[in-house]
């Protein structure tokens, strides 16, 4: 862990880019809030640690803003079995509460206003996240200024790395094979107990100076002495949440004992748990998801926070379509990431997204889409054919 930057001033969620961007002088006001659930089929299952997704389910929200409109996506599974959340509890959790605390009045001043108004929901993180980008979105486009540029001032691209869908090891090597000679920076293979260390194993036989990490959802309480031991020895760049997410102080004595960085995904749902991270000692390493943690503006004071306490981090990926790929780039443009983020192109889950393709290049890194707000939509065609349920869920009128 590094030294952190002494005498920084500590970030807070008023600092920064997002306060009121009000080009015209005028306050923002929602016109209207409606949902879309849609269903892409993937090219392969995604299969983790008691998840196997066979299609990629998401909410996405908009928003109508006087002339103009944004998007959000909740990357919600269809089961509760990364976190608590899953898409018809995500669904309700929007409908009945978060839309309600949102537009007791139309207007609104910031975009901190907004978060404050979602904070009296308890927790769903990656229902709000939606909710939240739809109006940063239209909030950005109405000032004419990329997300990108409203978070800070970012790189013009992103580096990016591939978690693979393959366990069994000769699979995994095509897939990985495939991926190097892509460009991807960095491999990731979802490991538990009993599953995954052979296929590390025989990645880092064949490619000994990849960048590779192991990421096991929080299934390795179950792990052997020598399963741990194993990992220890293969040279990744780090393993991602070996523990479950309340796991704190076990991951401090795993951080104490393994020498490969220790790197916390879920554990992290708040800005709040970068600084219990640091003052452990319990990770070297954030997967930041802006999903995971309610939305960009927390995830960007995590990461504010994560470069005030010298911790690397990086973007993590929820197998979000076009909408929240959006997202991700743009915090993952940021200073302060400091490692290849898990951002595919849409060519490694989809045969068609639901927007114009994101593309990686073969140095391995993605462009950040030109324009105001996200810098995408969704493709009319596409969202019609995938979309599931539409509901106009609130409305001025
Ligand atoms: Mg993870």
């Amino acid at each position: 862990m590094g030294a952190g930057q002494s005498g920084a001033a500590r970030p807070a969620l008023g600092d920064g880019p997002w306060e009121p961007i009000a080009p015209d002088g005028e306050a923002f006001r929602l016109d209207g809030i409606e949902l879309y659930e849609v269903e892409l089929p993937l090219l392969e299952p995604f299969v983790g640690p008691a998840m196997k997704e066979l299609s990629k389910r998401a909410i996405l929200v908009r928003v109508e803003a006087g002339t103009t409109s944004g998007w959000g996506e909740c990357p919600v599974p269809s089961a509760p079995h990364y976190s608590e959340e899953w898409i018809e509890g995500a669904w309700m959790a929007i409908q009945d509460f978060l839309v309600p605390a949102l537009v007791p009045e139309k207007k609104l001043e910031s975009p901190g206003e907004m978060a404050a108004r979602l904070a009296v929901v308890r927790g769903h993180p990656i229902a709000k996240s939606g909710l939240e980008a739809a109006v940063i979105d239209a909030w950005c486009k109405r000032a004419s200024i990329g997300l990108a540029d409203w978070l800070g001032s970012p790189s013009p691209s992103v580096d990016c790395g591939v978690v693979l869908g393959a366990t069994e090891p000769s699979q995994a090597l095509r897939q990985a094979t495939k991926f190097l000679g892509q460009g991807y920076q960095r491999l990731k293979v979802k490991i538990w107990p009993g599953s995954g260390l052979q296929t590390l194993e025989a990645i880092r036989g064949e490619f000994p100076d990849a960048a590779l990490a192991g990421d096991a959802n929080g299934s390795f309480a179950a792990a052997s002495p020598q399963e741990l031991s194993t990992l220890d020895d293969m040279g990744l760049s780090l393993v991602e949440q070996p523990l479950p997410a309340e796991q704190w102080l076990g991951h401090a004595g795993l951080a104490r004992r393994m020498t490969t960085p220790i790197c916390l995904d879920e554990s992290i749902r708040s800005a709040f748990d970068v600084d219990l991270a640091a003052h452990l000692r319990a990770a070297t390493s954030l997967n930041l998801k802006p999903a995971r943690m309610g939305g960009i503006i927390q995830a960007r004071l995590a990461l504010d926070l994560a470069r005030l306490h010298g911790i690397d981090a990086w973007v993590g990926g929820m197998i979000e379509t076009g909408i929240g790929r959006a997202v991700s780039i743009a915090l993952a443009a940021q200073e302060g990431i400091t490692a290849p983020n898990d951002i595919s192109a849409s060519d490694r889950h989809f045969g068609l997204d639901i927007t114009e393709p994101f593309e990686v290049d073969s140095s391995g890194k993605m462009a950040l889409p030109a324009g105001s707000g996200i810098g995408t939509a969704p493709l009319d065609s596409i969202l019609a054919a995938h979309t599931r349920r539409h509901k106009v869920v609130w409305s001025w009128v």
